[in-house]
């Protein structure tokens, strides 16, 4: 694994982040300035909803699990309005069922931050934490916001397994681990040895995804299958 001083150092404006950002942090500020276009998108969101999140959505779980589930970037209505990765739109309807169902989550989901659902041995992150438009991040702000991934697999002690959910997250990941995309290309099912760690490829639970029939409930069950036999 590749440690945090390895990792683009430059923000989505183009300008060198501060001197000692590497963000050995896996959290960013409420107000992170780094990627204009998307404060700004923040900004305009919490003028018109200041009821919602509007933040950067941190990662939800248990750092000391063995695995970390990575998204995309939160949804409008989803994970920026209620301030939990994937709580609040139809993505996370399959993926917390199917937590549950192998158990790596426990209680029930309602699609609220304060349903009580606690997550077992995972936690779960985005490769981007502020809402994108269209659910689109540039590329230049996946860069600019890979440390706090890289900050938070660098901190889960235990870490064993990463899902990654599409193929951005896919390719943030492992520019975080310090790997070449073109070793490990993304595929639905596709398992990639990443050093001690394993990378579980999946596409999006998106409800594009699930409505175009890109991925099926049973296709995402099986990822989480496999991962369960691996993990014991
Ligand atoms: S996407 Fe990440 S780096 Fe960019 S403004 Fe949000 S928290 Fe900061």
């Amino acid at each position: 694994m590749t440690t945090i001083s390895t990792i683009e150092n430059e923000s989505a404006s183009g300008q060198p982040l501060p001197a000692g950002a590497a963000l050995l942090r896996s959290e960013p500020n409420r107000d992170c300035p780094l990627c204009p276009r998307l404060s700004g998108f923040r900004e305009s969101a919490r003028a018109r909803e200041p009821e919602w999140f509007n933040s950067p959505v941190p990662s939800f779980g248990d750092p000391g699990g063995r695995l970390l589930i990575v998204g995309l970037a939160p949804g409008l209505q989803g994970a920026n309005r209620t301030g939990r990765p994937f709580t609040g739109d139809f993505a996370g309807d399959l993926l917390y069922a199917t937590l549950i169902e192998y158990g790596f989550a426990k209680g029930i989901y309602q699609a609220r931050p304060d349903d009580g659902l606690t997550l077992v041995d995972c936690l779960i992150s985005n490769a981007v934490r502020c809402v994108p438009p269209q659910n689109k991040p540039l590329p230049a702000e996946i860069n600019t916001c890979r440390p706090f991934l890289a900050a938070t697999i660098e901190t889960m002690p235990r870490l064993r397994a990463i899902v990654a959910l599409g193929r951005v997250a896919h390719e943030s990941t492992l520019k975080a681990l310090g790997l070449r995309s073109a070793a490990a290309p993304f595929g639905h099912g596709a398992i990639h040895a990443a050093g001690a760690l394993k990378l579980y490829d999946s596409y999006h639970c998106s409800r594009y995804n699930t409505n175009t029939g890109v991925l099926t409930a049973n296709m995402f069950r099986s990822v989480f299958a496999t991962l369960r036999t691996d993990l014991g």
